[in-house]
């Protein structure tokens, strides 16, 4: 019956050390895909509904649901007072899926842009997804809508009611669409975008506006786990829903932004993991190209990657730490260290900062379980026979079988 959780994933990587993190962080992030793509819910009729005695425009979309944006939410939630508990948690504080754990259905195409899209937040958030059968009535449910949106956050008031319409150009507007099932808002409707944003509703098609307000406007609950983070792959662009060609949304000074729909931003993943605390750590094992475990050397000496088998000493956690930066934590408890002056990596580390920065750049969906590098200090395990090194320092040295690692979840 439940077929994914413990299928260990693999994943192939470039284990890279990035030194000069600062100033290639906006590097990382270079997809943009427009929100046509992401918001395409049939516009229906813009009705006014009471929430929690608030009045708020919505779309409706027939059936049992209500749009905002490419949110979707219960009828049952609104023009009743008494169900105030549900609505009110419906976004960022409550309504989180139990136990970690999405079960899941696929009824729609688009398998493979789900499949990575859902391999992506877990392996870099503590939630689980479990495919399972028609029989759970609270499954998130996959299905061809016509668009590309969600219901938000856990609904177990009625059954069948958590919904993805995955009718989405890219696994990175599904990771989106995902966020939304697990509980974000979009991040303009944070309630204190406006120390960050301006919004423009002049420019933003009639009927739209709604898409625009804070949480707060529409009445519904929520928290910031995270700084505003113009990453986010929660966040529209500067354009979306124009009416005219002028942005809808700039920055504070004034310039536009673009959006993310490639991959959970460091904010992004520091909040779900706040919203989802680790019950049980995640843990890695690390192969190189010669078929061989990475070990920790529980710290004692610089890592190697000769071992046979996997025991302690073979295990990782991969612990988020910045835009597509990782550390490493063994065994031990202790982070990857890169040492300059004795050019050596020792799992000694007690603090976070850049000398344990690992990085993996690029993510390649959908084609292969290959993540690609290109940083400034590449780690290459030289056949498993010496301690790793550091080479490849200017950054432009092609990457080799060398510098790729397999992670392989292990529990
Ligand atoms: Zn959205």
């Amino acid at each position: 019956m439940y077929i994914t959780v413990n299928t260990k994933p693999i994943y192939v990587f470039i284990l890279t050390i990035g030194l000069m993190f600062s100033s290639c962080e906006n590097e990382v992030i270079e997809e943009v895909s427009k929100e046509s793509d992401i918001v395409s819910v049939d516009k229906e009729e813009l009705v006014e509904v009471n929430l929690n005695g608030t009045m708020v425009m919505v779309e409706d979309v027939g059936n049992e649901y209500y749009a905002i944006g490419d949110q979707m939410f219960l009828k049952t939630l609104f023009d009743n007072d008494d169900s105030g508990s549900a609505q009110k948690s419906v976004g960022k504080i409550g309504n989180r899926w139990p136990d970690n754990t999405v079960p899941y259905i696929i009824e729609s195409g688009y398998e493979a842009y789900i499949k990575e899209a859902i391999r992506h937040v877990e392996l870099f958030t503590n939630l689980r997804f479990v495919e399972t059968d028609g029989t759970d009535p609270y499954a998130l449910i996959f299905y061809d809508g016509g668009g590309c949106s969600s219901t938000v956050g856990y609904i177990d008031e009625a059954e069948h009611s958590n919904y993805i319409s995955v009718n989405c150009s890219s696994a990175g507007s599904i990771i989106h669409e995902i966020g939304h099932a697990v509980g974000l808002w979009h991040e303009q409707s944070r309630a204190d975008r406006d120390e960050y944003i301006e919004v423009f509703f002049d420019n933003i098609i009639s009927g739209q506006e709604h898409n625009f307000q804070t949480y707060v406007a529409q009445n519904l609950d929520g928290d910031e786990y995270s700084a505003f983070d113009f990453n986010s792959i929660m966040l529209y662009d500067s354009f979306a829903f124009t009416s005219n060609g002028q942005a809808t949304m700039r920055k504070i000074d004034g310039t536009s932004f673009s959006a993310n729909r490639t991959s959970l931003s460091f904010r992004d993943i520091k909040g779900l993991s706040t919203m989802y605390p680790v019950a049980t750590p995640k843990l890695f094992s690390i192969t190189g190209d010669n078929g061989l475990y990475v070990s920790s050397e529980n710290g004692s000496k610089s890592i190697t990657c000769n071992r046979t088998e996997v025991g302690p000493w073979e295990e990782f956690e991969f612990i988020p730490i910045g835009l597509g930066n990782f550390a490493l934590r063994a065994s031990n408890g202790k982070y990857l260290t890169y040492d300059s002056d004795a050019n050596s990596l020792l799992f000694n580390g007690d603090d976070l900062g850049n000398s344990q920065k690992f990085t993996v750049t690029e993510y390649s969906y959908g084609q292969s379980d290959l993540f690609y590098g290109s940083w400034y200090y590449h780690l290459t395990p030289k056949g498993g026979i010496q301690g790793f090194n550091i080479n490849d320092e200017d950054g432009t040295v092609t990457i080799g079988s060398n510098n790729e690692f397999r992670i392989t979840l292990l529990n």
